[in-house]
């Protein structure tokens, strides 16, 4: 991404926690839920997943004032058929929702080695690979698709210059195999993930690839038309053709399976960011000898490594999940990098609610 003029400040783990449970206790959270929410921000931070850091917290305020956002709701469980679980989220924080369906889900796989977990109607999940860890640590495989409903669309379909549907990610995660870290794989459908483009627009910096569409059909490596345009453009969906087709599958399995809904326009919007999600959880045990699957394992990793490398300083090979652990470890030092305007929108949405997070240094 270009850097423009605008400032930036690095931002300490302590202090990013420390802000982001201010505005969270006085959403309404109780400690407990405010702790988890703020984790699972604080985390996607130091990930390198801004898009899914604290800057959210300005939405969830509008969205708790709003009645769109339920602090203090649980997962509820609104269907058990042993190997199905079917919950419904009642708007309530998709980070802890996420989290405790998850949870049951890992708990059920114990014994059925395969279970199908939907949640419907759940206030932003956050960033998806959060649940992909979670599944991965408890040793098991896991695969998720998610559409966005409430929200005004934000993507395009291929060929289309009007937004039709939501980022809609897909995370595929695998459990580290003996010496070896997690398999995550955990990406929006749209080219850039839509809190991407809403760092980039606070920081005034533009992408080095084209990632809008204009209403006239213009593609423009600004983020600016999403947010000031209007009509406003909308987000190119990944990899063209095949990427708007992932989309909508995310659409179909999480919107119809869950039965929560699409984005289609006889469902109402209130300008709530609210997830559906479908996740199909696999104990791999339960497949095959593991200590073959270990060994294979590792050998493709070892082979993907073995291609030959244009720029291995600057652009190594790497394997999914690996860009977040080593970011996790130099944000974790080091401390984020935070715009003063995103920094300002936080702290002015915690004003509304009378506190003050303070000066980000
Ligand atoms: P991204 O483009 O940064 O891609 C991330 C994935 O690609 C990760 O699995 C990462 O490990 C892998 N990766 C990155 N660089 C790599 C490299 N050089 N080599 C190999 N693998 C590499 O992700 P994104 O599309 O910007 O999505 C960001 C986050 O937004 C995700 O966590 C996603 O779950 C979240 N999201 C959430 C929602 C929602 O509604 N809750 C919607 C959209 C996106």
């Amino acid at each position: 991404m270009r850097r423009s003029t605008i400032e930036h400040v690095l931002i300490s783990y302590e202090k990013l926690i420390q802000t982001a449970t201010t505005i969270l206790r006085a959403i309404g959270s109780d400690k407990e839920e405010a702790d988890i929410v703020a984790s699972h921000m604080v985390e996607a931070n130091l990930k390198g997943h801004d898009s899914h850091g604290i800057g959210m917290l300005v939405q969830y305020v509008k969205q708790a004032a709003s009645g769109g956002l339920v602090p203090n709701t649980p997962a509820h469980l609104r269907s058990d058929s042993g190997v199905i679980l079917q919950f419904d989220g009642n708007r309530g924080f998709g980070q802890r929702v996420g989290k405790e369906a998850t949870q049951a889900g890992i708990d059920r796989t114990a014994s059925t080695g395969l279970t199908l977990i939907t949640v419907s109607n759940t206030s932003h999940l956050g960033r998806i690979g959060t649940y992909g860890e979670q599944a991965a640590a408890a040793g098991l495989v896991s695969i998720s698709f998610v559409n966005v409903i409430a929200f005004d669309p934000i993507v395009a379909p291929f060929a289309g210059s009007e937004p039709r549907m939501g980022t809609n990610p897909i995370c595929i995660a695998m459990p580290g195999l003996t010496d070896a870290e997690p398999f995550v794989l955990d990406f929006a459908t749209s080219v850039i993930a839509h809190g991407k483009a809403r760092v980039a627009w606070l920081a005034g910096t533009e992408f080095d690839e084209e990632v809008v569409v204009t209403p006239q059909g213009e593609r423009t490596r600004s983020p600016k038309t999403i947010f000031e345009g209007e009509p406003a453009g909308a987000l190119l969906a990944m990899a063209k053709h095949k990427g708007s087709g992932l989309a909508l599958a995310a659409e179909f399995l999480a919107g119809l399976l869950s039965s929560g809904g699409t984005m289609q326009p006889g469902n109402p919007k209130d300008g709530s960011i609210v997830n559906n999600i479908t996740t199909i959880l696999i104990d791999p045990n339960r497949l095959g000898d593991i200590e073959w699957m270990h060994a294979e394992y590792k050998a493709m990793v070892e082979y993907q490594r073995s291609a030959h490398q244009a720029d291995p300083e600057n652009n190594p090979i790497l394997i999914a999940g690996e860009p977040e652990r080593q970011r996790y470890a130099s944000r974790m030092r080091d401390g984020v990098e935070i715009s003063d305007g995103e920094w300002t929108a936080i702290r002015d949405a915690g004003l509304t609610l009378g506190v003050d997070v303070g000066e980000a240094a």
